[in-house]
């Protein structure tokens, strides 16, 4: 195995476990490994640190994996982490009213680059790192041996696979083609999911206990969800007796999924509005025609893929939060969500504060929304928290 050595004074995230090592902090490679081979950090000194992912193509040079110098870092480790990870969504699975969720979360599971998501008997794959490409096999097979799914579909189109130097991919890799419409269910609300042609790997399960919560508030209520999807948070409005909800998204295939996810559900279509339309054009056409709801919800993509874009994505969300505020009834609620990492709770809630003085209006935070259970946030890896939200009472 190729020894990695650690730049002096470099060694503080390595020993809090902190998974990532950036190509500035090597001083020296023993070697010639290839992208993706498992190597050893040593510190300055020479002492062993840590086993890791090398890439170097990446900005993060190392993944790490394992602090233990007595593991071995081999198949059966690649199989305890999948099996301890599918063994963490036991409980919300158990609970029968949800058969979709994430089951790998990358290195908040102890595996960098790895996402699968399940959605019913199939599951979709994102390999977003060369050192998990060359474990797939090994993955699969413990997906498989563990899940016993129907298919297994290799959805690894993001962009950060270039970053590694990796074609992306679109191709089953287990069972036949998954069907273009699969049945789930989250708390008892069905969604078809399109799980090759779909954004993402198909669903935002990230979002299921928000939907849950920001229904509970929707009883009696005129809702207006934007950026909708196939509509997560729509079809719980009127699941949880909304007096009528308008869906905005530009993406004509997800408002034609949101409606048959509508007569999936057997929801009464005549308060059910869609609108293929831009966000911000729409909610300026009704600010025009002066309609107004009791409640809306706002969530856009991600703003701020960096940190560097912060300032431009803080004056974006800020000008999306106040156009939705004028279109508020006094008191009315906004549930607000921001999936950009780079923007912590703290910055959300000044931008939104922001958004109030500017909309000529007083906002309560009631509520403060995060990621489910299923994207756990690992103590030594700030980093996968990428999901927040207000729920705001406006005045
Ligand atoms: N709320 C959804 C997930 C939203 S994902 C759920 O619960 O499932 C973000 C959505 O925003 C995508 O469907 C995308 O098509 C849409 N979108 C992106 N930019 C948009 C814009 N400017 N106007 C309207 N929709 C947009």
């Amino acid at each position: 195995m190729i020894d990695v050595v650690l730049k002096k004074g470099k060694e503080k995230a390595v020993l809090h476990r902190h998974p990532w090592v950036f190509s500035g902090a090597i001083e020296a490679v023993k070697g010639k490994p290839a992208n993706g081979d498992i190597v050893r950090l040593l510190n300055a000194k020479g002492d062993f640190m840590a086993y890791g992912f090398y890439n170097d193509q990446s900005r993060v040079a190392l993944r790490l994996l394992e602090w233990d110098e007595q593991v071995t870092v081999d198949e059966d480790w690649f199989r305890n982490k999948v099996a301890v990870a599918v063994a963490g969504r036991n409980e919300l699975l158990d609970s029968g009213v949800t058969n979709t969720c994430r089951l790998i979360f990358s290195e908040s599971d102890y595996l960098p680059g790895l996402i699968v998501d399940k959605y019913a008997d199939h599951l979709a794959v994102q390999v977003l790192t060369s050192g998990i490409e060359n474990v797939m096999p090994v993955i699969i097979d413990e997906l498989r041996r563990l899940l016993k799914p129907t298919s297994i579909f290799d959805k690894s189109d993001a962009s950060s696979r270039q970053h590694e130097g990796l074609e992306t991919a679109n191709v089953v890799v287990f069972g036949d083609n998954p069907p273009e419409s699969v049945e789930v269910k989250e708390n008892n609300i069905i969604y078809n999911i399109n799980i090759a042609g779909g954004q993402k790997s198909g669903f935002y399960c990230d979002q299921r206990d928000n939907r849950k919560i920001v229904a509970s508030y929707a009883k009696g209520k005129k809702v207006l969800d934007c950026f909708s999807y196939t509509g997560g948070f729509t079809l719980n409005a009127l699941h949880n007796g909304a007096e009528s909800v308008t869906s905005v998204d530009s993406s004509a295939l997800a408002i034609e999924t949101l409606k048959e996810n509508i007569k999936l559900n057997k929801l009464d279509t005549k308060e059910h509005i869609a609108i293929q339309s831009d966000v911000n054009k729409q909610l300026r056409v009704f600010r025009e025609e002066g309609e107004m709801f009791d409640i809306i919800i706002l969530d856009p993509p991600k703003y701020a893929p960096s940190r560097s874009a912060l300032d431009r994505a803080s004056r974006a969300y800020k000008d999306l939060n106040r156009l939705a505020m004028l279109l508020l009834n006094n008191g009315g609620l906004l549930a607000t969500y921001s999936c950009s990492g780079a923007m912590n709770m703290e910055t959300f809630k000044q931008v939104i504060a922001w958004a109030a003085l500017d909309a000529g209006k007083q906002v309560q935070f009631i509520y403060q929304f995060c990621q489910p259970e299923d994207h756990p946030v690992r103590s030594s890896f700030p980093e996968g928290e990428y999901l927040k939200g207000l729920l705001c009472r406006v005045f």
